[in-house]
């Protein structure tokens, strides 16, 4: 059964998308820990981030630098917390987070929530610093 990120990547389930290209894609997360969370995946379906060949590992970094950078200048922050959890979806992705303190990374927090509506204004204001 494909993975709830390869049914976003068909498109078979909706996201606000951030950025795409053949190999990567990233988007919002619908339970952000802050406004602009956004996660970063290969399109390949793979579990474990360490199990992705050598060389698609370093691009999507390198493709979440470009995203992170582009969602630091919509989001007002100190800068941009990057981790791997991986214990929900089993697809591998990299959290993105806007962040000002080390709390501001603890995934046990109440998750914020935002209308589609508002999700929508806040992936339009990072695609706009990426183009
Ligand atoms: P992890 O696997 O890193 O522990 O957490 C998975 C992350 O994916 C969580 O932050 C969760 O909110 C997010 N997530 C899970 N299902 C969906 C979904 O259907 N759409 C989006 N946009 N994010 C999801």
């Amino acid at each position: 059964m494909p993975s709830i990120f390869s049914r976003i990547i068909a498109g078979e389930i909706p996201c606000h998308r951030i950025a795409e290209n053949e190999r990567f894609l990233a988007f919002l997360d619908i339970n952000p820990l802050a406004k602009g969370h956004t996660l970063v995946i290969p399109k390949q379906e793979t579990d474990y981030i360490f199990d992705l060949e050598d060389q698609l590992l370093a691009d999507l970094i390198v493709f979440a630098k470009k995203v992170g950078l582009g969602v630091e200048k919509a989001i007002p922050c100190e800068r941009i917390g990057i981790t791997v959890i991986g214990l929900e979806v089993p697809h591998a992705h990299v959290h993105l987070i806007p962040i000002n303190a080390i709390g501001d990374m603890n995934f046990s927090k109440p998750k914020l929530s935002f209308s589609q509506a508002e999700l929508s204004t806040i992936a339009e204001s990072i695609r706009t610093q990426l183009s």
